[in-house]
């Protein structure tokens, strides 16, 4: 099934780098693995499967034949500038709205809103990253309770302070099962979070009685003005624990009536949780399942069981597309084009089977492409 006729809505992605040179082969290549060892970073993610499909892919764009060496497509993308890497391959992939967490790459090696904006021209909105928020609240404020008035206010109107939903990375720090703790717990992680400011300027919130408590003030938040949670579940560096990562660890989040208004966005696909994650999407009305194409670093045989999973279990209305592409527009560019052929297998598979008609098939890619994320994140304007 050819769904290039459907510009994407990429519902979770990042900031380009605005120095898009690549350093260099060695360089380049430690953007494409999660792993914080040098072996890895260098030399040992040139043999994995992603790897190989990005640079042959990548050669093709540039007009190279498919196995040319890497420093030579390097240097045939070198004489591109940010804004031509960018806009080229935002076209090329037909995408057609973006969902940004602006939390990372960090804003002074970012490149600057208003020049991605003009450069690639598509409708967009951004999350807002709960965890720097925290940190930044915290080293500013002395008391526990003061943190949360000032969170409290500042979440008054989320739409009008100009994001379209939230971002979590507890699944980074202290885990996704995210508890009520007693008073005297939440003032004794308090007191370690300042201490670190203290003594370092600023702290990295690996407090788990204090993290879970603020994520409670934005949920409460949420609920209130409808907006969109993100969860980062499953496949990341080694901070995260995988062995805690599941989906399923969400369970006080999922059964918690307070809740139920928030839409709650499992990102990643959960790989490798991906069944839990369709399986949470299909039992729960508020959970939403990311299917990322550009990250994880997968072959497209991976991401198609991925996508297999979620498109056999869960309603379609529940899942929706992205790359969490960050720092290169390649990832943005790539997921793209690996979304579309992943769906379009499982969609052609579907329709073999007889569980769908082909009108079907192609309108539900058209909801998980684009027209879910296009509501539920309320972009601008209405879609092409
Ligand atoms: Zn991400």
């Amino acid at each position: 099934m050819d769904l290039s006729s459907i510009g994407v809505v990429d519902n979770h992605c990042h900031a380009l780098d605005a120095d898009q040179s690549s350093g260099g082969v060695a360089a380049w290549r430690t953007r494409f693995t999660e792993s914080p060892h040098e072996t890895m970073q260098t030399t040992q993610v040139a043999d994995t499967a992603f790897y190989r499909r990005l640079m042959r892919s990548l050669a093709s764009y540039l007009g190279l034949p498919p196995e040319s060496e890497e420093q030579a497509i390097l240097d045939a993308r070198e004489q591109l500038s940010t804004e031509q890497l960018a806009s080229g391959m935002y076209s090329d992939a037909n995408i057609a709205g973006v969902v940004v967490d602006t939390g990372y790459p960090p804003p002074d090696r970012a490149l600057a809103r208003a020049t991605f904006d003009s450069a690639v021209g598509t409708p967009r909105v951004d999350l807002l990253r709960l965890e720097l928020l925290f940190q930044d609240l915290i080293a500013t404020h002395g008391r526990y309770d003061d943190v949360v008035d000032d969170l409290d206010s500042r979440l008054s109107d989320v739409r009008a302070a100009g994001f379209a939903g939230f971002k979590s990375i507890a699944g980074y720090r202290t885990g996704l099962s995210i508890d009520r703790w007693q008073r005297t717990d939440v003032d004794d992680a308090f007191v370690s979070a300042r201490a670190d400011v203290a003594a370092k300027g600023s702290v990295r919130l690996g407090y788990k009685p204090l993290l879970d408590s603020l994520l409670h003030v934005c949920l409460a938040r949420a609920a209130e003005q409808q907006l969109p949670v993100q969860f980062h579940i499953g496949y990341g560096d080694p901070d995260v624990d995988l062995r805690k990562a599941s989906p399923l660890e969400l369970r006080n989040i999922f059964e918690d009536p307070a809740y139920r208004a928030v839409p709650i966005v499992l990102l990643h696909g959960c790989w490798p949780y991906f069944r839990e994650g369709a399986y949470l999407a299909a039992v729960y009305e508020n959970a939403y399942l990311d299917l990322s194409y550009g990250i994880p670093f997968m072959s497209l045989a991976e991401l198609t069981s991925m996508t297999r999973a979620a498109f056999g279990a869960a309603p379609f209305g529940k899942l929706m597309y992205s790359s969490d592409g960050t720092r290169v527009p390649e990832l943005h560019w790539m997921g793209a084009h690996t979304g579309r052929r992943a769906i379009g297998r499982v969609l052609d598979e579907l329709v073999s089977d007889g569980d769908l008609s082909v009108d079907q098939a192609f309108a539900a890619a058209d909801q998980v492409l684009a027209g879910n994320a296009w509501r539920l994140y309320g972009l601008p304007g209405t879609r092409p």
